[in-house]
């Protein structure tokens, strides 16, 4: 072999090895999800309970709009979520979620409805539930049992609010315990309703009008 030949035909293998090698890298390593990636919790933790309320014909709007309960969110809100659910475990309660993620065609349903701001976000500016940035939730305890919070999930009412003071105790500690724990684990909560808590970095994420993959 020509020695010009020579070094092409090594210089090739070390190429070939090198090409190989990064390949194996490629799939060895574990893919990561970004922040802003639409999850399904469920993949993350098995901790929570789920109710998810217009998977159901049980809400306001009196129709199932969800082909299946998923509780989908961006990967952020996910951590966030995962990690409040681990401190109100530590007194034996877990989170129950009533809706997560929703899709802009529902929001838009939900507005012909009850076309008032206080309680549905107009779907021109977009809620952020449609950003996947909000939950809806309430807590249960180690038996399973709802905590009392004073109304029911979306009732449209001044009793639904953090500010309303004709609550007995108990039901203003539940609410009061369910928004520290939320607040301290980044989310915002709403006044005019007790269950509706933003993630403090979702507010500014895109819109999405997406629907998720049923079983
Ligand atoms: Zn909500």
């Amino acid at each position: 072999m020509n020695p010009d030949i020579k070094k092409i035909f090594f210089a090739g293998i070390f190429l070939v090895a090198f090409a190989v090698n990064a390949q194996n890298e490629t799939y060895t390593s574990s893919p990561e999800v970004a922040d802003t990636t639409f999850v399904n919790l469920k993949e993350y933790s098995d901790d929570f309970i789920y109710d998810m309320k217009y998977a159901t014909a049980d809400n306001f709007l009196k129709a199932k709009v969800y082909d299946c309960a998923e509780c989908m969110l961006r990967y952020k809100t996910v951590k966030a979520l995962i990690a409040a659910n681990k401190e109100f475990m530590k007194n034996g309660c877990k989170i129950k979620l009533f809706d997560c993620y929703r899709p802009l065609s529902i929001q838009e349903k939900m507005w012909e409805i009850v076309p008032n701001p206080e309680y549905v976000a107009d779907p021109k500016k977009g809620s952020i539930h449609n950003r996947g940035g909000a939950v809806d939730i309430s807590l249960v305890n180690a038996e399973g049992t709802e905590l009392e919070m004073g109304t029911n999930f979306d009732f449209f009412g001044a009793e639904a609010g953090h500010n309303f003071k004709k609550l007995p105790t108990s039901v203003r500690a539940n609410r009061k315990y369910l928004k520290s724990v939320m607040v301290q684990s980044g989310f915002n909560s709403f006044d005019s309703e007790w269950w509706h808590y933003n993630l403090k970095t979702g507010l500014k994420d895109p819109v999405s009008n997406q629907k998720w993959k049923c079983d």
